[in-house]
């Protein structure tokens, strides 16, 4: 019986280490994606940005055409003024002159706006900018860092089912097969410690008499309360395992 235990302990232990490596190896790819997603997130907002400083930077070169034409009219109607001979002509001239004038201020006043607009957009722009690169320098080293932690998590994973291997076929099939059946309803522990009458794993107190036959340990005995194999906890000959 004591061979029998010491052989479950030894599974059970490599079986809990398997489990945990693998939830460490699922943990990998969740990681990168978020990282990937914050990088994503960051690169669209700095096209946004992009986008408004470009279409800002046409609508400013637009803005400068139109003074452009106004004063192409202005220097006309400047010509047309110097060969007018009526009075009422000469004034509807003025006026014209005069509302090029009024329009071409507006328009002016309007550059200059865009062009303070300009440099806090530039501004946060630049910031995106950095923010986007230092994101995808971050993402570039962590996915690296855990590419080589997954590496290793397959080579402990394999050493552990290698060794889980060596432990089934010195187990008897039996024996193995209530192992993992227990293993696979009971949470992945198929086998629990009883220390001062109380199971480890549920926590239930083992009736003294059944307590007592567990001590002298002389066959297979399972929780009374979460069914799982049992053995003394206490007893010198599994501390080791
Ligand atoms: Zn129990």
């Amino acid at each position: 019986m004591e061979k029998r235990i010491k052989l479950l302990i030894g599974l059970q232990a490599c079986d809990v280490r398997i489990a945990e490596k693998r939830v460490q190896k699922e943990r990998g790819p969740a990681a990168v994606q978020k990282r990937e997603e914050g990088l994503a997130a960051a690169e669209t907002l700095l096209r946004e940005e992009t986008d408004k400083l470009e279409s800002h930077d046409s609508l400013h070169r637009e803005t400068e055409r139109e003074i452009q034409d106004l004063d192409d009219r202005l220097k006309k109607a400047e010509v047309k003024l110097s060969s007018i001979a009526s009075n009422k002509e000469y004034k509807a001239a003025l006026k014209e002159i005069e509302g090029i004038k009024n329009e071409r201020g507006t328009l002016e006043t309007a550059v200059i706006e865009l062009m303070e607009q300009k440099d806090a957009l530039k501004s946060t722009c630049d910031d995106n900018r950095k923010q986007a690169e230092a994101l995808k320098q971050q993402f570039d080293q962590d996915r690296k860092q855990i590419m080589r932690d997954m590496k290793i998590l397959d080579k402990d994973l394999k050493k552990l089912e290698n060794e889980r291997k060596k432990c089934c076929k010195a187990t008897d099939g039996s024996l193995l097969e209530k192992y993992d059946t227990l293993r696979g309803h009971k949470n992945g522990i198929a086998i629990t410690p009883v220390v001062k009458g109380v199971c480890q794993v549920c926590r239930m107190a083992i009736p003294p008499q059944k307590f007592n036959e567990l001590i002298r340990g002389d066959k297979l005995m399972t929780c009374p309360s979460c069914a799982r194999i049992m053995y003394w906890g206490e007893d010198e000959r599994y501390q080791q395992s």
